[in-house]
């Protein structure tokens, strides 16, 4: 190969290499070209964010963009009221660890600890991790909650189950799980494994009513089929630990400053959100 085609071939290399990299990189400022309306022309030569679609109404002609996304604005009058299967929470204790991926404070969980939505084995989901995102990402009536915790569950079919909460502050009764997570998580990428156990059940509202419908991961690539509860009872947390929340994601590479990690709402589209009361 002489020189020139050598360094073409480089230059070509390069190019592609900083277009995939380019292509992995995201955020949430609405206002960004790499925001969540511009998620699905994201996702490099495969397309792969096409699910994640384009709020402003463009779509694309390669493939159906994702029409069942999250998060939906639960409307509590024109939600179902319907008579489900109560959510068994069967969480253990985990060691505590608290990553930031640059995307979310997230919490890894052991294995051992599930949530049981009816009496079939695909009804049992164990509990990978969960997280948050500030402000909250599901609406009630239009209306934002101060953070949103995810609470990720996969069955054997390999199917995913979401139990989200939101949190709203209450410097009354915050909640002391919270403020330890938040204080305790890295303001830099990476992870800082803490003395100690922690167990999610104490992040959960005293009420188990919760709103259910089938949605999408939040986040590229925005994986549909996703079982979403979303409990209807806020927790309450402290203004402190939001506030450390939302200076975590403003020094998250790529969001230039930008502090909310939220995915704003995604239509319906003749979904149905039904409504259990426990
Ligand atoms: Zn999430």
């Amino acid at each position: 190969m002489n020189t020139t085609r050598k360094c073409l071939l480089f230059v070509v290399l390069v190019g592609l290499t900083a277009a995939m990299a380019a292509a992995q990189s995201w955020n949430h400022d609405p206002n960004s070209p790499i925001g969540p309306n511009r998620w699905g022309f994201l996702g490099g030569n495969y397309n792969s964010f096409a699910t994640c679609g384009s709020i402003v109404g463009a779509s694309t002609s390669l493939t159906e963009v994702g029409k069942k996304q999250t998060p939906v604005d639960v409307l509590p009058p024109t939600a179902i009221t319907s008579v489900l299967q109560d959510i068994a929470f069967r969480y253990r204790d985990t060691p505590f660890v608290v990553e930031n991926t640059g995307h979310v404070v997230e919490v890894p969980y052991e294995n051992g600890s599930e949530i049981r939505i009816g009496p079939g084995l695909p009804d049992e989901y164990k509990l990978l991790q969960f997280h948050f995102h500030a402000p909250s990402e599901h609406t009630i009536k239009g209306k934002l909650a101060d953070a949103e915790l995810h609470l990720v569950h996969q069955n054997a079919l390999g199917e995913l189950a979401v139990v989200g909460v939101l949190l709203q502050i209450d410097n009354a009764h915050p909640n002391p799980l919270f403020d330890t997570i938040m204080f305790g998580a890295p303001l830099n990428s990476g992870d800082h494994e803490l003395a100690g156990e922690i167990n999610a059940r104490d992040l959960l509202p005293r009420s188990r009513s919760y709103y259910t419908y089938t949605g999408s991961l939040t986040t590229p690539p925005c994986t549909e089929g996703v079982h979403w509860f979303v409990m209807a009872q806020a927790v309450g947390i402290s203004k402190a630990a939001v506030d450390r929340l939302h200076l975590i994601v403003s020094m998250f590479p790529n969001y230039g400053g930008y502090p909310n990690n939220n995915r704003p709402v995604r239509p319906l589209n003749g979904r149905a959100v039904l409504f259990n009361r426990e």
